[in-house]
């Protein structure tokens, strides 16, 4: 089993809405460090499990400077955004999102 491991960093904005409708964030942003692992039995024609070049461009090419709520469906929690991060790579197996120094979720399929 090949497995990589990517580091990189989203600056965007959110606003977490509560259950009930009674509660909302004021918008702020945050410096989200994304860690991807990924993992392949085999590797593609040019030797690769998955081009770092192609994570950054589906991650962070949508979310860098964006506010999330607009960009995904759902209430973007830390938890959510690490489980649609392993969602946008098929060879993704484990997510970490750390959203500010001491918080941080992880998703793992
Ligand atoms: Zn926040």
């Amino acid at each position: 089993m090949y497995k990589v491991r990517k580091t990189m960093t989203v600056s965007a904005s959110h606003h977490i809405s509560f259950a009930g409708g009674t509660q909302t964030e004021p918008d702020h942003g945050h410096n989200w460090k994304i860690t991807v692992w990924c993992a392949s039995e085999e590797l593609d024609a040019d030797g690769m499990v998955v081009d770092f070049c192609d994570i950054e461009r589906r991650i962070c090419g949508y979310l860098d400077h964006g506010d999330l709520n607009e960009l995904l469906p759902f209430n973007p929690t830390t938890e959510n955004l690490a489980r649609w991060i392993c969602d946008q790579i098929p060879q993704c197996y484990q997510v970490e999102v750390e959203e500010s120094p001491g918080n941080a979720a992880s998703y793992e399929r």
